[in-house]
């Protein structure tokens, strides 16, 4: 067994009622068997269902997100919108931000950058997610893209220690398709040394992100420079995700 402590965030998208919360039973369960003692678990639900997580997970060692923000820290008329001060009174802990269809739905790098500043500076710790589509990865483009998305992305922002980057390749999400081993350590190096450069902060996690499953995860679990993984499809099946989990360990 690995000793090395790894982040499963759920990432469950626009899925979920109060009834499906009920299948997460299965997971609280498990976070406390000791096979799962080094698993740093997170839900990350739709916003109709972050009050229902936190009361279910209160206290239990599994932790809360929400999937994206506003960019304002303080309240006003943004109707539609729910911003990191409302997130974090609410008792979560964590946001996802820059996620790719978050990022399709319109969210620039400086709108992004403007939302993890007031994420950071309403205390939460910030899932900035990065990654390439398929095209530019075919033109060579991937490491100029991760430089301009965390550049911009992390503008003026300081203190990195609050942040954790989710390298998630847009072709691989909800694609069944990964990267290679060679290409994914190579890429998620490339980021830890520029971010270690760039912020001088050695410790920053990195995740991967697209298309994780119970039949992947043991291949992925070989590179052992992966802090953790984001996972949407698979995340929504508590046996699935449990059974990532658990083979990250054995
Ligand atoms: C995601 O939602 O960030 C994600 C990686 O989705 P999936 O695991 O379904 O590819």
């Amino acid at each position: 067994m690995t000793n090395k402590y790894k982040y499963f965030v759920a990432n469950w998208k626009m899925f979920g009622d109060i009834k499906t919360v009920n299948s997460i039973y299965t997971v609280i369960k498990a976070s406390k068997s000791r096979n799962f003692s080094k698993a740093k678990i997170i839900y990350c639900p739709p916003y109709t269902l972050l009050n229902t997580f936190v009361n279910k997970l209160k206290k239990t060692k599994v932790e809360v997100g929400a999937q994206n923000c506003h960019q304002s820290s303080s309240n006003g008329p943004f109707t539609g919108f729910i911003n990191s001060k409302m997130i974090k009174k609410l008792g979560c802990k964590y946001v996802i931000i820059g996620h790719s269809e978050s990022r399709n739905s319109g969210d620039t790098n400086i709108l992004i950058n403007k939302k993890i500043k007031s994420s950071l500076e309403n205390s939460l710790t910030v899932i900035f997610c990065i990654g390439e589509t398929f095209k530019e990865k075919k033109k060579n483009k991937t490491k100029k893209i991760l430089i301009n998305q965390i550049k911009k992305g992390l503008k003026n922002i300081k203190n990195i220690k609050n942040i954790i980057i989710a390298y998630e390749p847009v072709w691989s999400i909800g694609t069944g398709l990964v990267p290679k081993n060679e290409e994914l350590l190579n890429n998620i190096l490339f980021i830890k040394k520029f971010l270690r450069k760039n912020f001088n902060y050695k410790k920053t996690r990195v995740l991967y992100g697209g298309s994780v499953s119970p039949y992947n995860i043991k291949n992925l679990n070989e590179i052992n420079q992966i802090d953790g993984f984001l996972i949407g499809g698979a995340s929504q099946n508590s046996n699935k995700f449990i059974d990532i989990i658990k083979k990250s360990f054995n």
